[in-house]
């Protein structure tokens, strides 16, 4: 069966080295929900990324988020795809011992609706399988 990572809001991948890459819409909809222009928000908030093709958000001096604040997210409700996507679609070899996210075993029906929750996507298959799975 299924295993889904159910996130505890620890913020560790909101603190730690890398990059969170943003698409143009995703930018629309977090200056929309800061209530700043698009010019604005890119300048602020965005750097170019590494591969230098697109945007990823900016750092604070300490490394984490420009967008984490104390234990909460400032664009919660419309974080990027790739925040959304954590741990569960997509993570690296290790993560666990950082990531307190709490692993569940589930049927496969519940988990495909906590994926759809967790992401906003409808998963086709399953990949990752438990045991024995
Ligand atoms: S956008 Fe929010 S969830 Fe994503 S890394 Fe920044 S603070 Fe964390
Ligand atoms: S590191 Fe894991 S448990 Fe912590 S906020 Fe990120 S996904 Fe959630």
């Amino acid at each position: 069966m299924p295993i889904f990572h159910e996130c505890q809001r620890c913020t560790a991948c909101c603190r730690w080295p890398g990059q969170v890459r943003v698409a143009p819409e995703e930018i629309t909809r977090m200056a929309l929900h800061l209530g700043v222009t698009e010019d604005r928000f890119i300048q602020e908030f965005t750097r170019i990324d590494r591969s230098r093709t697109g945007l990823a958000l900016m750092d604070q001096p300490g490394g984490e988020c420009i967008f984490l604040q104390g234990t909460d997210c400032r664009v919660q409700p419309v974080k990027p795809q790739q925040c959304r996507d954590f741990p569960n679609l997509w993570n690296f070899p290790g993560f666990e011992k950082t990531c307190r996210s709490i692993p569940r075993v589930l049927e496969e029906a519940e988990y495909r609706r906590r994926i759809r929750e967790a992401t906003g996507r409808e998963i086709p298959g399953v990949d990752s399988r438990g045991p024995g799975g």
